[in-house]
């Protein structure tokens, strides 16, 4: 059986189809095809597929107009037959960044669903819109297969009160569903899990850093969530490529009353200005700390308030979990950058958390086998793994146990 996994943004669709064997209680799941249709809507567009055949991969590029997300997936349906790889489809599995109070584990979609999705564009007006439509048009082409929907904020629906609650006034909070979500879900689903394999246990406390573009952290207690830095939306916690994370609510009325600014003014340079590109102007950390090795004040400030707001969450939830297993970095700054893990980890040494640091440079997750790197040294009380993230096997997974393959 096969599993397609979309993830629709505002003029992409992204997607990957795996063959998933029955084997075992948990079906394997082997990637076919990946693949990505860029510039949606615009005059030039862009579909690349990646086809892994006979242990060969074949790469397709078609630059033809895709004019809009119905077209997108009907393109990358005939891609998919026209190379011969989709054989079997069982489910499509959608991530929805937010599914609010109602949606806390994966949902096979019907009317109902589609309508309570619709129903959380205010809470998710950046993300919601995009991914319905992606849900609309595959139901359109393929009613004949179950759709799945996978949601960011999901796994973080067992935080406790305490931690999702803001202190604003309850009659305001309840009406208007306002507290911390949390998302990155899947990935920190993922990781999660992949620490407990690795380390043998299943009751880890665990602080896990997704530090891509978006970045959040999360107090993993026994493979449940129990706080996480993003909040009603992915704008609050930790600094990220261009989203501010935590400032003081009170420079958005300073902004808006004393600057002159708009409301959207201010929304879009805390999302689309702030951050690390904010600081020093480039939003790539490659670029930044290449910067900061020439001498750039502004890049090695830059790294230095994105490490310090790191470092930060991880002493603040190792006090929520009242223990520290192991600190788990990934996504693409997480994985990949020895520099940054080495910033974020100097001075954590109260916690029991060190690197050892030819393994923390030699690290390279994306070629090991089972995608886990131990960095730290053999006699440390705290592991500290890097852990390539997936989200999309996530929702894979996650999509055939809503299923029931
Ligand atoms: P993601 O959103 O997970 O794809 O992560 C994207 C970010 O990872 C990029 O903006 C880069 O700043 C960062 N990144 C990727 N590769 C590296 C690397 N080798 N060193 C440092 N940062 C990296």
């Amino acid at each position: 059986m096969q599993i397609l996994v979309l993830n629709s943004g505002s003029s992409s669709i992204k997607y990957r189809l795996f063959d998933a064997d029955r084997g075992g209680d948990t079906p394997t799941l082997t990637e076919r095809a990946t693949g990505t249709i860029e510039r949606i809507g615009e005059t030039a567009s862009r579909t690349t597929s990646r086809i892994h055949r006979d242990g060969d991969v074949e790469e397709l590029v078609d630059e033809q107009r895709v004019t809009d997300h119905a077209d997108g997936f009907a393109t990358l349906v005939a891609t998919l037959e026209g190379a011969g790889v989709l054989t079997e489809l069982v489910a499509i599995g959608h991530r929805v960044v937010h599914g609010g109070e109602e949606f806390v584990a994966p949902t096979v979609i019907d009317e109902r669903v589609v309508e309570r999705i619709r129903a959380q564009i205010p809470l998710a007006p950046l993300h919601n819109p995009a991914n319905l439509t992606g849900i609309e048009v595959a139901t359109a082409l393929r009613p004949d297969v179950p759709q799945v929907a996978v949601f960011d904020t999901a796994f973080h629906a067992t935080l406790p009160t305490r931690a999702y609650r803001y202190a604003i006034d309850d009659e305001v909070a309840q009406t208007h569903g306002i507290r911390r979500y949390g998302f990155h879900g899947t990935s920190h689903a993922y990781v999660a899990r992949r620490a407990a394999d690795h380390l043998g246990r299943d009751d880890l406390g665990l602080v896990t850093l997704h530090l891509g573009n978006g970045a959040s952290a999360a107090a993993i207690d026994a493979g449940h969530s129990i706080d996480t830095s993003m909040g009603l939306s992915p704008l609050e916690g930790l600094v990220m490529g261009s989203r501010s994370g935590d400032i003081d609510p009170a420079v958005i009325f300073h902004l808006v009353r004393q600057a002159g600014m708009g409301l959207d003014e201010v929304d879009e340079l805390l999302n689309r200005r702030s951050g690390l590109l904010g600081l020093c102007g480039d939003n790539d950390l490659r670029v930044i700390e290449e910067r900061a090795e020439q001498g750039d004040q502004a890049a090695a400030s830059a790294l230095d308030v994105y490490a310090y707001r790191i470092r930060k969450y991880v002493g603040a939830y190792a006090a929520a979990l009242g223990r520290l297993d192991a600190v788990v970095f990934t996504a693409g700054v997480g994985e990949n950058s020895p520099t940054m893990r080495a910033r974020v980890v100097e001075g954590l040494g109260l916690l029991g958390v060190s690197l050892a640091p030819d393994r923390n440079l030699a690290a390279d997750v994306r070629t090991t086998p089972d995608g886990v790197v131990a960095l730290h040294p053999d006699d440390a009380p705290v592991a500290v793994l890097a852990i390539a993230t997936d989200e999309e096997r996530e929702i894979a997974t996650q999509s055939l146990t809503a299923i029931g393959a």
